[in-house]
């Protein structure tokens, strides 16, 4: 079957400021063409355009689906850079499929505003396109509607059938790893409100990036696998509640920033938006996980326990945390 591209009615058609686009012109305009060099390499059959895309995925894989809303002043503010806005957006709900192992595929975008300003429009395209060439995942559909703004994002991914990463997997004995470091992103929002922008903080609240560098590493050695979004203390445990085990953390062992007090380390274990990765493994696996790290960082930071306790201890008392975010 051929492949649909959209094209514009009027190849001629040429935007200029202040033209006020109806909802069909504007799909073509700024959506129809993000991320379209990549729809035959993923397998789409039909993109934008009709009532439905239509996906044919590799043989011997399953489909790995997310969804994730984004809501100004929840998850991101007004004076931030509408492109950024946009790559989180997709960024976040990427990184619940880096957890699951799977390889992204294709994306999808609801998309409600206020009104149709053609110049947000196109710079919130254009951080479509950024996250869209960065993962090979083209734009597939999505829906636009008017009202306050919000944004969610559909993704859609692949493993090899049987080899998704679960939060269910963990076992009595299991070492627990987390990725890179936590609590940069918490940094970064401090210092977005403070106005005090330190890259390398700021960048990673802004444009937190999904872990797929992981992902052959987790295929290969995971128990169980959660990306960080509500705080490390709340996602590890939805691990333990989904394995039906406890954990046991060290503390000193969780790769905080560097210069951070001790109450902003007990603060950022109930914070997220790190969309770094935390998993299990078995400990027989622990040097094939070591030697195929590949300079990748992560920490070991406890182990998994037959008793159903969730545990940080620090200097041998066990610590008291508040609970991670909920959005109720
Ligand atoms: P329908 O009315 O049948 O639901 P729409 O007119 O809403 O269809 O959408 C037409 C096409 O444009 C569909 O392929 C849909 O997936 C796509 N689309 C609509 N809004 C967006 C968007 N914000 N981003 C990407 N694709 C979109
Ligand atoms: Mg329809």
């Amino acid at each position: 079957m051929p492949l649909a591209f959209l094209k514009p009615i009027q190849s001629n058609f040429i935007l200029t400021k202040g033209d006020d686009l109806n909802e069909h012109q504007l799909i073509r305009e700024f959506f129809s063409d993000v991320g379209s060099n990549f729809l035959s390499e993923q397998g789409i059959v039909l993109g934008i355009g009709d009532d439905a895309a239509s996906y044919n995925p590799p043989d011997g894989h399953e489909i790995i689906l997310s969804c994730d809303t984004s809501i100004e002043g929840v998850h991101f503010f007004k004076d931030q850079l509408v492109e950024d806005i946009a790559y989180r957006s997709v960024a976040v709900a990427l990184s619940d499929l880096a957890a699951c192992g799977a390889k992204p595929c294709w994306f999808m975008v609801s998309l409600t505003m206020e009104n149709n300003d053609n110049y947000w429009l196109s710079k919130f395209s254009k951080g479509l396109q950024e996250i869209a060439n960065e993962f090979r995942i083209p734009l597939i559909g999505g829906d636009t509607t008017k009202g306050p703004l919000v944004i969610t994002i559909q993704v859609g991914g692949i493993v090899k059938k049987g080899e998704m990463i679960t939060r269910a997997g963990a076992r009595a004995g299991d070492l627990i790893f987390v990725s890179g470091t936590v609590g940069e992103a918490f940094l970064g929002l401090t210092q977005f409100k403070n106005k005090a922008l330190v890259k390398k903080s700021v960048d990673k609240f802004i444009r937190p990036v999904p872990r797929f560098d992981l992902r052959n590493i987790l295929l290969r050695s995971a128990s169980s696998a959660i990306d960080i979004s509500d705080g490390l203390a709340q996602d590890l445990q939805q691990i333990c509640f989904a394995s039906n085990v406890g954990a046991r953390i060290n503390f000193d062992k969780i790769p905080f920033p560097k210069n951070i007090t001790f109450e902003e380390k007990k603060h950022i274990l109930s914070t997220g938006d790190d969309y770094e990765i935390c998993f299990t493994v078995h400990e027989k696996s622990k040097s094939d996980l070591l030697k195929h790290s590949d300079g990748l960082i992560f920490s070991q930071i406890g182990y998994i326990t037959q008793e159903k306790d969730f545990i940080i201890e620090n200097k041998n008392q066990p610590l008291d945390i508040s609970e991670g975010y909920s959005h109720f």
